[in-house]
């Protein structure tokens, strides 16, 4: 019997085949992935789980595959590094990076759901893929298509940084720049989506996509050697991620991995772009759109897919939310940096300096076993910082002028 069981509607609960559906035709409710978890508990053991493949494969039995992995081999178990000095900064004893700035291939959270997506949507017959982008998606898609020889098209709004648009280009997909932000370049695939037989793996494969991410739950858990951190600290675009970590615990508990999940689970936006941690201050169970205008633009959705659902989790999880300006996601990026010596892009600022926010509000206390989800790498968004950074020392190549600008050796 197949683990995956059916795609339901998360909101009328009607059951579909597994194929590339992704809302409930009845209530035009989201789909998602139903498993067979009494098989589930059998086949996946702390030691089975131990002896799988370095990568998030390991996990396959939660992963919405008929058969084996083709695409993405290498994408997961990236470092869970324990950051005593940002730590000791925010006055927090345990303190953990999840750092998928070194993701594989392209460097941020995004490989995750791209190798569980394509791989899927190989099993569905397709031979093309295509998304819609804040950036890092495309890249992992189109790096993933190249290896995979599939066709690809990737949409992306027309601001983005300079990294991600050549992180595009050097694996030779269609990259459709649409003029307007993020939202007009989903609504444009929606449409698309409806006209041809494309994977499209945040549109009609989105179901799949979306499982991708528990993998940042379940490898967490296992580098704390089998325990769920007290708090998390998520950053959020269509609050997808955020939703998936939670269920990703739960599932963990439901198949005896872990005992009970207490775990707080905490959004993150920037102000410039923060329809769900808006909503959430507010105190509102829903959100209202927004015209995106931050230098977040892996974040930057006005209109989060899942930001009613992210609302929900945070609720249920009793954690918080929090939104932070430009400059905050500036000093956050400089302050994971030179404190832990990892760059990261400004969702990564984002979180750093939403972790922040919640220290200094007290939702956050020194003795939580805490993690920071740092999802993306800094050398894609250097426009962010490269004006808050100064400059190197130009110097000729001569040892007097070194002395000059250094002072000499025991003086300085
Ligand atoms: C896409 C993305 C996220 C979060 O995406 P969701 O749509 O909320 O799942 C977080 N960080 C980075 C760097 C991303 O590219
Ligand atoms: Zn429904």
């Amino acid at each position: 019997m197949a683990k995956m069981k059916a795609l339901i509607c998360r909101e009328c609960g009607k059951e579909y085949p597994t194929e590339a559906l992704h809302v409930c035709e009845l209530c035009f409710g989201p789909l998602e992935v139903k498993y067979n978890y009494d098989e589930i508990r059998e086949a996946m053991s702390r030691a089975s789980i131990e002896a799988g493949p370095k990568s998030l494969w390991r996990y396959k039995e939660l992963l919405p595959i008929e058969g084996g992995p083709t695409i993405g081999l290498h994408a997961g178990m990236t470092p869970l590094v324990h950051a005593k000095n940002l730590g000791a900064f925010l006055g927090l004893d345990e303190l953990y990076i999840k750092n998928d700035c070194v993701n594989q291939p392209t460097l941020s959270f995004k490989d995750r759901v791209v190798a569980v997506a394509l791989t899927r949507a190989r099993e569905l017959g397709y031979e093309t893929a295509a998304c819609a982008s804040t950036g890092n998606l495309a890249n992992s898609v189109a790096a993933h298509a190249a290896q995979a020889g599939m066709q690809c098209y990737v949409f992306i709004p027309g601001d983005l940084e300079a990294a991600k648009v050549l992180g595009n280009l050097i694996y030779r997909p269609k990259v459709v720049e649409i003029e307007g932000n993020y939202d007009d370049v989903n609504r444009l695939c929606s449409e698309i989506a409806g006209e041809r037989r494309w994977a499209f793996v945040n549109v009609n494969i989105r179901p799949y996509y979306a499982e991708g991410s528990k993998t940042l739950a379940f490898e967490v858990v296992e580098q704390l050697g089998w325990r769920a951190p007290d708090q998390v600290v998520v950053p959020m675009a269509s609050g997808s991620l955020l939703t998936k970590i939670w269920k990703g615990l739960n599932e963990f508990q439901k198949i005896g991995l872990l005992k009970d999940v207490s775990t707080k689970v905490n959004g993150a936006q920037a102000e410039g772009c923060s329809p769900i941690a808006t909503a959430y201050k507010d105190g509102r169970d829903f959100f209202k759109p927004v015209k995106p205008n931050t230098i977040a633009k892996s974040l930057a959705i006005g209109n989060p897919a899942d930001g009613y659902y992210a609302l929900k989790t945070v609720a249920e999880s009793q954690g918080a939310m929090d939104a932070v300006t430009d400059d905050e996601v500036i000093e956050g990026i400089k302050l994971l940096a030179q404190t832990e010596g990892i760059f990261a892009e400004t969702a990564g600022g984002v979180t750093i300096g939403t972790l922040r926010k919640l220290v200094k509000q007290g939702a956050i206390k020194k003795h939580d076993v805490t993690v920071a989800y740092i999802t993306g790498n800094g050398l894609k968004t250097q426009e962010a910082v490269v004006d808050s950074v100064g400059r190197p020392f130009r110097i000729p190549p001569s040892l007097v002028k070194f002395e000059q600008t250094f002072g000499q050796q025991g003086a300085a």
